[in-house]
């Protein structure tokens, strides 16, 4: 039962919000956040788009304004993450593998800070938040722009992702209402 609890636990998110500009970066900033390690696909933008809509230029030059060091960190490959990176004048590295640490790790070298001062946001438990945890970073996770166009891979982490909410249900339902709130049932958005 503990242990069960023990991994249960890697999974649940520092917080969530239904989009990454509902995210109270201002707030966070002033909590000692200085970092952002964000997800790319279904998280910035829908896998059927290539540049980066001019919201979210906005939302990034306001974000590096206030003072916050952005990288891109997804498991998608170089040529996408490296055009809406240079687009977006930020650093960023593909193949992440998410969850495994690598990526992650890859990513502290380069912010080389206090973990405490780093958020990372994306739109999947299985990988996004799992990670995020396993490397000691407070991860918030967002609901995913477009589900439709996700690739086999991620529609079979959904799958997982069902499973392993029905599991938070059962340990931590304010945190599972909280998850659901933003995640949705499995609609084909
Ligand atoms: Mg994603």
């Amino acid at each position: 039962m503990i242990e069960r609890l023990f991994k249960i636990k890697k999974y649940i998110p520092f917080g969530c919000y239904m989009t990454i500009f509902d995210i109270p970066f201002g707030k966070l900033y002033e909590e000692g956040k200085r970092k952002i390690l964000i997800d790319v696909d279904n998280t910035m933008l829908p896998y059927d788009l290539k540049y980066p809509t001019d919201e979210i230029r906005k939302l990034f030059n306001d974000l590096k304004e206030m003072g916050y060091e952005i990288i891109l960190l997804s498991n998608n490959n170089y040529e996408r993450v490296s055009l809406v990176g240079d687009e977006l004048g930020v650093s960023y590295f593909a193949k992440a593998y998410k969850p495994l640490k690598c990526g992650f790790k890859k990513a502290l070298r380069k912010l080389n800070c206090d973990k405490k001062e780093i958020i990372t946001i994306g739109d999947q438990l299985m990988t996004d938040i799992l990670g995020s945890n396993r490397v000691g970073l407070d991860g918030i996770l967002v609901k995913a722009i477009k589900r439709k166009t996700e690739k086999w891979y991620t529609k079979l982490n959904r799958k997982r992702e069902e499973n392993v909410l029905r599991r938070i249900g059962k340990y931590n339902l304010k945190k599972y209402d909280e998850i659901m709130s933003v995640r949705g049932e499995n609609i084909e958005n």
